[in-house]
């Protein structure tokens, strides 16, 4: 067994603090991962926090993980040590069921086993994350790094992006497409970039008109504040595809008002209450509610192909372990921009 250093939760009400625990040795097919960089995602903070119910204690969170390959087991085809590697949301499936076959691993029938607060395919063993010095992969589910891309601002990619991207790809994002993007946080921000490169023209729709500026510079060509009622006249049946980031409650109907006719709007945060839409916003326009979760293992790949291609990465705040608990309060209060970062280097000093 590998000993490595982590950070943990004991229980919902504990902090994170320091955590020493062992992965398994590497078996045929296995990567032996030094994590150098992981992103702290919103859900890390509502799993720690039991927000979702079911959390599984002690938790390691963390599912935006780079590193370094250190070690490949003896069948190992597609790494070699010192490869650029990332690991995303999962970390196996049961390979065989029609999901898995379609490559929609998220969608895995028997369950996905999850990077954290979740269990091998054993359905036993639990799953660490990576807020930890190291993590063993089967190497069907690591991701490669592309080579221009730094290791510390691609981490979120791993879930903030795929996230964004998957949804934009499957709708069609691109040339002649208007896009917008619902808040501009650590998910809005990588949708704007995405769908910039995309070719699609851009409009971030945001609370307030605070963040215009940063919206601007990564990529939106348009940024309207949605505490202005105008903002929904001027806007009216104006978009092809909307993607919705924010979990908070909005009023549907009125956003699905802004849809063009057979326009989308995406979901891909989860509100507290059930969503409430009126018949009418749908059918007056042939429109669609839809949601999306992550992206399988190819399209992650792809996806990360896609930002090496455009140069696109996170725009990050980078911290050591030690800030953590203090990183957690202000991403509640949705103040960073627009991704903690955790140099895993720290858990060593
Ligand atoms: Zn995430
Ligand atoms: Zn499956």
């Amino acid at each position: 067994m590998i000993l490595v250093k982590g950070y943990a939760l004991r229980s919902p009400k504990s902090k994170l603090a320091p955590f020493e625990f062992r992965r398994r040795d590497p078996r045929d097919q296995d990567v032996v991962i030094d994590i150098q960089y992981c992103g702290i995602c919103h859900s890390d903070v509502h799993q720690a926090r039991n927000e979702w119910g079911g959390s599984k204690f002690p938790m390691v969170p963390g599912h935006e993980i780079t590193g370094v390959v250190l070690r490949v087991g003896g069948k190992v085809k597609k790494f070699k040590v010192g490869d650029r590697v990332g690991v995303g949301c999962f970390v196996d499936s049961c390979r065989k069921c029609e999901q898995c076959k379609n490559y929609y691993q998220q969608f895995c029938e028997k369950g996905p086993s999850f990077t954290y607060n979740s269990t091998e395919q054993d359905k036993k063993t639990p799953t660490f994350g990576g807020y930890s010095t190291g993590i063993v992969v089967n190497e069907d589910y690591v991701l490669k790094i592309p080579k221009n891309l730094p290791l510390d601002a691609a981490a979120p990619l791993l879930c903030a992006g795929i996230t964004l991207y998957s949804p934009l790809k499957h709708w069609g994002a691109g040339k002649g497409k208007k896009v917008a993007i619902i808040g501009l946080g650590g998910l809005g921000h990588m949708g704007v970039k995405l769908a910039h490169a995309m070719g699609a023209e851009v409009t971030v729709l945001s609370h307030s008109i605070k963040k215009k500026k940063d919206g601007l510079r990564l990529g939106a060509d348009h940024f309207y504040s949605t505490s202005d009622p105008k903002t929904f006249t001027k806007l009216k049946k104006h978009f092809n595809l909307i993607i919705n980031t924010v979990s908070v409650d909005i009023d549907w109907n009125e956003y699905l008002e802004l849809l063009k006719i057979n326009g989308t709007m995406v979901l891909v945060g989860v509100p507290e209450k059930n969503v409430p839409v009126a018949a009418h916003s749908l059918i007056m326009g042939r429109r669609s509610l839809a949601g999306s979760l992550i992206g399988g293992i190819q399209e992650t790949q792809e996806m990360l192909n896609f930002c090496g291609k455009k140069k696109i990465t996170s725009e990050i705040e980078l911290i050591p372990i030690q800030k953590v608990n203090e990183a957690y309060k202000r991403i509640v209060k949705s103040a960073v921009r627009y991704r903690f970062v955790v140099d895993i280097k720290s858990l060593s000093s």
